[in-house]
């Protein structure tokens, strides 16, 4: 779902659909995924679509843990780090849509639910799985849940098997697979397999103003990419359409995939967003690189990487793709997918902060 920052009513009714969907199949356990810098407004949607949740299976109590340690998200004391600063002093402060600017995740999800916030930290998560199982007993409500390595995951996974519902970024649901085998639900673990991707040209969508797409957009042009930066203001104002940017793409010279992006520093999107409002600015964006992919891929492009995660959802549905095949890892929780349909396109679906500085140069030796 494209559910972060849209009204929380129909998050929470978009979320519920699909999860309506998911029960009726047969689903005996709930994830709810969001990201693993916690992306969020006062408003929601983390507290208002969990509880929704909660109260559709019935239950009062759920984990809440975004840690992802392979992306140095750790969470300490309910407090959520990016590498070795807290989530208010890393780049997240100056998001354009969800700036997060406080690090204590027990204050930030309490003011978004009506449900009691509390801590499970991280001396009973040590403590092992019995005790973090306890813990969930005892609870009544939310708990942000203490994590800062891959061990501290699989035993919160292996503590949450009798929860109906849990949340937290990608990284807390790597301790669940484990269950179902145990239960007989699931097979053994198949190596993921290498995209094939379709033949056909390449394209980078960048909509991230992220540090690392930052980087990763210069370090695209600079290893020769050719580049088209667009602006919103200039979308906004009709001087620049998807049109254009297509000519762009399609005249590009060279062997190395063109590059269209709006990233920009925080000074630059501030000002943009007092001129046209924030959710405009970040409309305009995501609609035009959503137009922009859709007019390539009737003109046989086949492989996207698309930065960003709002930006993703744009593309995405902008595209139709309805479903995704999921192949190896290019970086940790970026791989390359493979829409399925009549006819499939390689996309690699990048969160803004993932991935190393040459993602967009080297990411093209994953596919074959
Ligand atoms: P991330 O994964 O880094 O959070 P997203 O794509 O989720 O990236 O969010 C970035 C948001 O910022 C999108 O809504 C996008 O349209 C908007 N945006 C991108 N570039 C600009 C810009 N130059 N000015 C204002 N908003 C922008």
């Amino acid at each position: 779902l494209k559910s972060r920052t849209i009204p929380a009513a129909e998050a929470v009714a978009q979320s519920l659909t699909s999860a309506e969907v998911l029960l009726g199949a047969g689903a005996q356990q709930l994830f709810f995924k969001y990201c693993s810098t916690f992306d969020s407004t006062n408003e929601g949607n983390i507290g208002p679509v969990a509880e929704a949740l909660l109260a559709l299976v019935g239950e009062r109590r759920t984990l809440a843990c975004p840690a992802f340690p392979a992306n140095r998200r750790t969470v300490y004391q309910g407090h959520l780090f990016v590498g070795n600063v807290l989530l208010s002093e890393s780049s997240m402060r100056d998001h354009p849509l969800t700036p997060m600017r406080d690090a204590n995740l027990v204050r930030v999800l309490q003011a978004q639910t009506r449900l009691t916030v509390s801590l499970i930290a991280h001396e009973t998560v040590r403590a092992g799985i019995d005790a973090i199982a306890s813990a969930f007993d005892k609870l009544d409500g939310i708990a942000i849940v203490d994590a800062i390595d891959d061990t501290d995951l699989r035993a919160i996974g292996a503590a949450a098997k009798s929860l109906k519902l849990v949340t937290g970024g990608s990284g807390v649901a790597m301790g669940l697979p484990a269950n179902f085998r145990a239960a007989g639900l699931l097979g053994p673990l198949a190596a993921p397999a290498q995209i094939r991707a379709p033949v056909g040209r390449a394209v980078i969508l960048a909509g991230s103003c992220s540090a690392a797409t930052r980087r990763q957009v210069a370090a695209a042009m600079a290893a020769g990419h050719p580049a088209l930066q667009v602006d919103a203001l200039a979308i906004a104002g009709g001087r620049l359409t998807s049109e254009d940017v297509v000519n762009f793409v399609a005249a590009a010279q060279g062997t190395r995939a063109p590059l269209v992006y709006s990233s920009a520093d925080p000074t630059v999107v501030a000002a943009v967003q007092e001129k046209l409002g924030t959710a405009k600015a970040g409309a305009v964006v995501e609609d035009l690189l959503g137009a922009v992919a859709a007019r390539l891929a009737s003109s046989g492009f086949s492989r996207f990487l698309v930065a960003g995660g709002e930006t993703s959802g744009a593309v995405v549905a902008a595209l139709g793709v309805k479903a995704l095949e999921i192949g190896a890892e290019i970086d940790p929780g970026v791989p390359w997918t493979l829409s399925t349909g009549a006819r499939p396109l390689a996309l690699a679906l990048k969160s803004g902060n993932f991935g190393t500085d040459d993602f967009f140069v080297k990411a093209w030796d994953a596919i074959q």
